[in-house]
Order: C-alpha cells, then structure tokens, then sequence
C-alpha cells in the first residue's frame, strides 16, 4: 500500500540554481561575477549601453526554492529516496549552458541516492525481496543510444498503459555502490564524442540515467519482479544548443531544433504537472515521451538550474534563470 502521508510531505516540484565559481578562462579575460546570491533568490547585474553609448546596469531579481552551493544532493534528492519505495517516480533535471556545471553537478547525485537506496533496502525494507536497477542511455539527435551497451541503437514503445518500454535496454542489477560507479564511467566514456572533442558533442545530448526499485512478485525469485518506483537523473544537452538553428552545417542545425524542441517541451509537461492538468504535452519531442511515466500519476520533479557568474555568460544566465522561472 502506498503510504500517502509519507509522500506527501515532499513538494511535487522543485526548482533550485547553482552558481558555479568564475574559472580560470573568465579571470583570464577579466570577466566579473555579475550575480549576488541570498538563500533562495538571486541579482543579475547586467551591463548595457544607452543610446549615447553610456553603460548602466539592469538588475534582475530571481526567487526560487533554494540557491545551493555544496548540498545539492541533501536539498534535491535525498528527500526523494525513501518515496520511491511508495511507487513515486522521480526525475532531477540539470539545466544550463554548456560549461555552467551540470555534469559537475550530477556526478555525485545517482551514486549518493543508490547509497541510501541501498541502506534503506538491506535495513528498513531487510527481507522484502526490493532490488534496484541502473540503465544509462543518452538522446541524440532524437534517437536513444545505451551508453551501457557500447551505443546500441534503442527504440521506445508505449504499452496503452502508459508504461514506457524501451526495448533492448540493459538494466543492470546492482546491490553495491562500487559496481554503480564503475557503470556510470563506463556510460560517461560512451557519451557521443565527436571529431570536434567529447564535451562540444556531449553537450548536444540529453544523458538519462535511471535507478529501479523491483520488487519481486510473491517473494518468486523466478518471475521478473515489478517495477515499485524510478529515480531518473538527467544531464540535458546544453540549453545554447537549442539556438543551433542558424548554424552553417544542416547536421548541426537539425541537432539545435530537436534541442530547442525538448527543452522546450519539457518546459511545458513541467508546468502542466503543476497545474495538475490531465493533458501533459508529452509527444513535443524524444525526451518527454521517454519521460511519460515518470509525468503521470504520483511524480517528483527538480529542476537544477547552474549558471557561470560570469559578465561573458549573461545573456545565457538570464535565458537560464528564465526557463527555471516558468518552471517553478
Ligand atoms: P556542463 O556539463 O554544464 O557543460 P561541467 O559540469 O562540465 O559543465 O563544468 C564545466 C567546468 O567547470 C568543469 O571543469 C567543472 O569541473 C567546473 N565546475 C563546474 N561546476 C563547478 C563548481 N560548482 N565548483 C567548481 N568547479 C566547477
Ligand atoms: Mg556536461
């Protein structure tokens, strides 16, 4: 049975920004940290020319949940973990430009999360036959590759039940964090790398990875266990890409609409779950109806918005904080 209480405390949506420090690059060039931060909100100095060529600057306010530094994973995650034993499906989003933190970001958070699924299933939940599952795939260019399976070509299909299926997926087994880890480099050195260097191919993909809790039917060790609830990570493709639309080569054009299309789709199933509206615009692109399940019925979403301080990096800022606005 679902225990309705202990879901319940957790907020169905939450939207939180990480500020990354200026790095070497920035400081070379002399650029600035144009944003203060406060505990959930944050100013935006922006630089702009009048008419006569003066500069003035533009402050920009943002409210959100929390403006997070080291303790991302113990005010985004965590209080997900133990919800997902009570058929919660959860999704933690990492949005920003290229180079504004999101892998960085990510990294420590499904092998934090399977730690605690783990302490939770050989402690609370001992003897209760739960297994956790991890799946690592990424979506390029509107089509699924697994990233544990040396980029196998995946396709997705709807079961009318709205169970999403991706077939030929590997989902490992897993009952230790050492083992999750090696999976998430192996899935990371898989990421689609092209000619012009791992990250400027990376960031025009959307990487999700998936941890399962399974529960075996009866206590039968026989029978494939049933899925209980699912905890997806995903670093999404760098938010410029989705500007890629004017680009000289018709490949990276094409790249920059779906982009453009998923983020933008994504956008919108968030706002339509926190409207608890019963149409949710999944089929807007790949990535929302990959997300189907994890939109309908007892959901969580976290919104992880990582900008650069820097006066270079403005505009994307502001488009950043922006989309994490609409969403919240
Ligand atoms: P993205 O995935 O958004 O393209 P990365 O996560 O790769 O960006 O981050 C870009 C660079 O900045 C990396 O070298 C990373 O180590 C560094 N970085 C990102 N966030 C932080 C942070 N909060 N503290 C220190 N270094 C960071
Ligand atoms: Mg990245």
């Amino acid at each position: 049975a679902v225990d309705k209480e202990k879901t319940s405390s957790v907020a169905k949506i939450k939207v939180v920004v990480r500020k990354r420090p200026l790095n070497k690059k920035e400081l070379a060039k002399n650029e600035e940290d144009i944003i203060d931060t406060h505990s959930n909100s944050m100013t935006v100095h922006e630089t702009k020319l009048k008419v006569d060529l003066t500069e003035y600057v533009e402050k920009h306010e943002f409210v959100f949940d929390a403006v997070l530094n080291e303790e991302v994973y113990h005010e985004t995650v965590e209080p997900i973990v133990p919800i997902i034993f009570q058929r919660v499906k959860a999704t933690c989003f990492a949005y920003g430009q290229t180079g504004s933190g999101k892998t960085y970001t990510m990294k420590p958070l499904p092998l934090k999360a399977s730690r605690d699924i783990l302490r939770l299933m050989h402690h609370t939940y001992r003897s209760q036959g739960f297994q956790l599952f991890v799946s690592f795939f990424e979506i390029y260019g509107g089509k699924l590759f697994d990233l544990l399976s040396d980029r196998k070509k995946l396709c997705m299909r709807e079961d009318g039940k709205q169970q999403v299926c991706i077939v030929g997926l590997q989902e490992y087994k897993v009952s230790d964090v050492e083992t999750i880890k090696d999976l998430i480099e192996k899935g990371n050195a898989s990421r689609s790398t092209g000619t012009t260097g791992a990250n400027e191919e990376s960031s025009r993909s959307h990487a999700i990875l998936q941890l399962a809790i399974k529960k075996s039917v009866d206590g039968n060790e026989s029978k494939p266990p049933r899925l209980v609830g699912k905890l997806s990570f995903i670093d999404l493709a760098g938010s410029e890409r989705g500007a890629d639309t004017t680009d000289n080569d018709k490949q990276t054009r094409m790249e920059g609409a779906e982009i453009n299309k998923s983020l933008l789709a994504l956008k919108e199933c968030i706002r339509a779950l926190d409207n608890d509206k019963s149409h949710i615009p999944f089929r807007g692109s790949k990535l929302t109806e990959v997300l189907r399940d994890s939109f309908v019925g007892n959901s969580r979403t976290v919104m992880i918005s990582c900008i650069s301080p820097s006066s270079g990096s403005c505009e994307h800022t502001l488009n950043t904080l922006r989309y994490a606005d609409r969403v919240k």
